[in-house]
């Protein structure tokens, strides 16, 4: 074996396989650009460093279940009158998630709450944190089948793990009492350790009607409204403002 195959066996048996893999790269260019040892050193231990930061943030990205991918650059805040450029700029320095606060993003269908909560959540991926995302449709199909399906406990483990959950689209179907008492167990579970992002139509005095028993919808709201920010979005849905159409518009 030559000694560069056997430096390779030898980052392999230390797990440093991409510094392995790349290994010819690196001493051609340290040797073209004449590297001390200690710059040598530094670029092989870098490379093993950003290359394990990249399969993590590629981990919690994939166990993050976003549905869609958009980011807070593609959001224009020209198009949503009522978040200033301020608070834009202060919920993405995500201290609010640093200090557990939770964050109800209302408004009327289109006006952004599913981009900005994904945004968000890509973000906080990026920075480091362990983000679930989630509508409440699914949520409470996982909930109530994590006694029978390992798929959907491992999920909801996942959720118990998170730094952050958004859930999306608080849905005004009523709930039955038994997936009521399932929410609030999960909300309970989290309090205090995991913010929540949820996306709503409705504000959360009319949240009463989609969990049914007035006993349970106060014991949540009481723990998510503890730490909480509400934001309005509003006007008109993009969707429709940005309508695409197969036709000429001249
Ligand atoms: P909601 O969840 O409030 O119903 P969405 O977030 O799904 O609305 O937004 C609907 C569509 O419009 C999405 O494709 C979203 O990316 C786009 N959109 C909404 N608001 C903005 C905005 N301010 N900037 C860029 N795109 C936007
Ligand atoms: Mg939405």
């Amino acid at each position: 074996m030559s000694a560069i195959e056997d430096l390779k066996s030898m980052l392999k048996t230390l797990n440093m396989y991409h510094t392995a893999e790349k290994l010819n790269d690196l001493l051609i260019q340290s040797t073209e650009k004449s590297l001390s040892y200690e710059n040598f050193l530094e670029k092989i231990f870098k490379c093993e460093l950003n290359s394990r930061e990249q399969k993590r943030l590629e981990t919690r990205m994939k166990w993050a279940s976003f549905h869609e991918y958009k980011t807070l650059d593609e959001f224009d805040l020209s198009e949503q009158q009522s978040l200033s450029k301020r608070q834009f700029n202060q919920i993405k320095e995500l201290t609010w998630l640093e200090q557990g606060y939770n964050l109800i993003l209302l408004g009327p269908p289109g006006v952004g709450k599913t981009h900005l909560s994904v945004g968000l959540g890509i973000h906080a991926v990026k920075s480091g944190y362990k983000v679930y995302f989630t509508s409440m449709n699914d949520l409470i199909q996982l909930l109530k089948t994590q006694e029978i399906l390992s798929t959907s406990r491992n999920k909801v483990k996942r959720i118990s793990e998170a730094d952050l959950l958004i859930i999306d689209d608080l849905m005004f179907m009523a709930m039955e009492k038994h997936e009521a008492n399932l929410f609030f167990q999960l909300i309970n579970k989290l309090y205090g350790q995991t913010s929540i992002i949820i996306t709503s139509n409705k504000g959360p005095e009319d949240w009463g009607e989609l969990l049914g028993d007035p006993a349970i919808t106060t014991a949540i709201l009481d723990r998510i409204v503890h730490k909480c920010e509400v934001i309005s979005l509003c006007g008109d849905s993009y969707r429709v403002k940005h309508r695409k159409t197969i036709f000429c518009t001249n």
